[in-house]
């Protein structure tokens, strides 16, 4: 038995004012027998961009030489967008072009003057398999940063992250004299969690407060878990009695969340914070060093509340 394996459809948009020029390459692509390729046709800016959005296209081959926007500012637009691989169409003997072409992130170039078969196709098979390879480091480069940002049990910030986040937002407060708190957040008698319920129901939990912070804070501000149960916020354009309101919103949300216990029993948590609010001049360290005295002092008055840095 014969196994055919059939190869997806190929889906090439090919960009070119010379009529001339899009008959050759469709004749040439019509000489290709072992797949199937569609391909469309633009030879003005209008049916380019039409092309363009209407929906996937596998390879685009640019003419360089284009009316009204030149094909390097097609290529330029096509890359920036992601949208597809392209390969340019250059003039004969105009090795410059296709420097240029590769430098602004075309996969292949394609001399006119001696446009074959079989080099379209070499052109077209090489343009996907390069493609394919920069997409795939791209996918690991996206896994990579976000094994380095979030973390893994929460999908918060992780700390690195989150200080990364604040000294950001303290930047833009110097900037802009405007208002930032952080909230420093502990869960109150974790230990005991995890040696009456076990460490699975105890991630499980610090899994439902981040959750709970999320849902209680505006998409500006920014989540991170600081330490082991112990999270860090900050709440931009955020003055301190404001930043109070937050905290106290987010202490009775948990404190009524009910916790699922291993055997479908339920159980309540609460936490303790600590709140400051940026002063002129100073740093991260202080701000979070301020956020944690407050939080000291809520753990010592009595937990389950929340404790300002004036
Ligand atoms: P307090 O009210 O004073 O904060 O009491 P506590 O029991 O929460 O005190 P402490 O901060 O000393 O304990 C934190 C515990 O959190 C200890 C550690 O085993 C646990 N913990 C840290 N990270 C994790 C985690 O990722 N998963 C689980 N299940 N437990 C964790
Ligand atoms: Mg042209
Ligand atoms: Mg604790
Ligand atoms: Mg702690």
């Amino acid at each position: 038995m014969v196994l055919k394996v059939e190869r997806p459809l190929l889906k090439i948009l090919v960009c070119d004012d010379d009529p001339a020029d899009r008959k050759l390459v469709r004749t040439y692509l019509r000489e290709v027998a072992d797949r199937e390729i569609v391909m469309l046709e633009a030879g003005q800016k209008a049916e380019i961009e039409e092309a363009l959005g209407k929906g996937r296209i596998d390879l685009v081959l640019m003419d360089n030489e284009m009316p009204e926007k030149s094909g390097m500012e097609w290529l330029a637009e096509i890359v920036e967008k992601r949208m597809a691989p392209v390969v340019m169409l250059t003039g004969s003997g105009s090795e410059e072009v296709a420097v240029q072409a590769l430098q602004e992130g075309a996969v292949g170039y394609l001399p006119k003057g001696s446009l074959s078969k079989e080099k379209l196709v070499e052109a077209i098979d090489a343009a996907l398999e390069k493609w394919r390879l920069m997409q795939q480091s791209r996918a690991n480069q996206d896994e990579l940063e976000r094994l380095a940002n979030f973390d893994s049990l929460t999908g918060l910030h992780n700390r690195r992250a989150i200080l990364h986040r604040l000294d950001e937002h303290i930047k833009q407060v110097r900037r802009y004299e405007g208002e930032l708190s952080l909230l420093m957040l502990d869960i109150d008698y974790f230990k005991k969690v995890n040696d009456q319920c076990g460490h699975l129901i105890g991630d499980e939990v610090l899994e439902n407060v981040a959750v709970l912070m999320q849902q209680n804070v505006r998409n500006t501000d920014s989540v991170g878990r600081y330490g082991g149960e112990e999270f860090i916020i900050v709440l931009s354009e955020t003055d301190l009695s404001s930043a109070l309101i937050v905290a106290e919103r987010l202490r009775k949300a948990i404190e009524t969340a009910e916790m699922r216990g291993s055997e479908g029993n339920t159980f309540g948590i609460t936490v303790s914070q600590g709140v400051s609010s940026y002063k002129l001049g100073e740093d991260a360290v202080s701000l979070i060093s301020r956020a944690d005295d407050a939080l000291y002092r809520a753990k010592q008055n009595g937990r389950n509340r929340v404790e300002t840095s004036t």
